[in-house]
């Protein structure tokens, strides 16, 4: 029998499962080391691969990582990411040097979106876009059937769309009122900083305190207090609600899909505070007709699948950008 690896590297979590055609037989969810040199993380994989399913090694026809970008998808190495302390992630070369198989390394978001494809929303869809909502903002593509990878595999960085070009709001990446800027869990920190600094009082507002005191707040914080009535959370959640609703408005007018998911820890764990007043605001600002638009099934493994997907059916691109890796690795 031929089994498959997926892997997801994720900024906090590793998810490796071993898979057939028709999905995952088992899984292992580790933290993801956070420290380390450019072989820790490849190092940790093959050491979980081989002790967990070590019989079945050579009968494992193809491995697929989906992985946090930025990545250099000609080597399959992750390049400066912001997420952990590693300025180089190897992961397609040692992985192909000890198993000796064919290895693809995608974006997480690129990956999620062929994930959809497969096993999750968009069996019988050629137009669709899947988006993630999490510590930061990504996209994955797919138009007339065709996984859009782009010339690096980091196609489709819609979180650095430009929804407000006034703003005072620094995104991590550096640019001033990009989506991610007021939406990335990781970024919200600097938008509660501005929202007291413009001159607001937030009297009774537990969070300001929390905030003036050096508190590291995050996405869960802040929808916690949000719950509560906060009213620095209430305008944290309304600022996410907009730049959310301007960037999808963005990304189906560019992309026109039948169908958006949105996957990501910070929707997932917020449906139903965010669902629906994104969904109302999209509608205002769209040119093409207003597609469906729903959470994705595959929750938290959605890149697993996505890892799974590439290796099963790898796109033409990345075949045509990865394959020979393989073959040179192994002649
Ligand atoms: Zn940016």
């Amino acid at each position: 029998m031929n089994y498959y690896i997926a892997v997801d590297v994720g900024a906090s979590k590793t998810r490796i499962a071993i898979a057939n055609v028709r999905g995952i037989l088992d899984k292992v969810v580790v933290n993801t080391p956070r420290d380390g040199d450019e072989y820790t993380i490849s190092n940790l994989i093959i050491k979980i691969i081989s002790g967990k399913w070590g019989q079945l090694v050579g009968n494992i026809r193809v491995i697929g990582v989906a992985t946090i970008g930025p990545l250099d998808l000609k080597r399959g190495v992750v390049v400066n990411t912001p997420n952990l302390n590693m300025k180089r992630i190897e992961l397609l070369k040692p992985l192909i040097d000890f198993f000796k198989t064919q290895v693809y390394v995608v974006n997480d978001c690129v990956a999620a979106a062929w994930g959809e494809k497969h096993y999750g929303d968009a069996v019988n869809v050629d137009n669709y876009v899947y988006i993630t909502l999490s510590t930061g903002v990504g996209a994955g593509v797919v138009v007339n059937g065709e996984l859009l990878i782009g010339k690096m595999g980091n196609a489709h960085e819609v979180g650095h769309i430009v929804v407000d070009f006034d703003s005072d709001i620094r995104c991590g990446c550096g640019g001033r009122g990009h989506w991610e800027a007021y939406a990335g869990g990781r970024n919200l920190p600097r938008v509660a900083e501005y929202l007291l600094n413009r001159g607001i009082i937030y009297s009774g507002s537990e969070l300001a305190e929390l905030v003036k005191k050096g508190f590291a707040l995050d996405a869960k914080v802040v929808f916690d207090y949000y719950r509560r009535g906060d009213p620095l959370a209430k305008d944290l959640v309304d600022l996410y609600v907009k730049a959310t609703a301007a960037g999808l408005a963005s990304v189906i007018n560019s992309y026109d899909p039948e169908l958006v998911t949105i996957g990501g820890g910070v929707f997932l764990n917020n449906i139903d505070v965010l669902y629906e007043p994104i969904v109302r605001l999209i509608s205002g600002n769209i040119v093409t007709e207003m597609p469906i638009i729903k959470p994705t099934r595959l929750g938290d493994d959605v890149g697993l699948y996505g890892a799974l997907a590439i290796a099963v059916d790898p796109p033409r691109k990345l075949k045509e950008i990865q394959s020979s890796s393989y073959t040179r690795n192994a002649t």
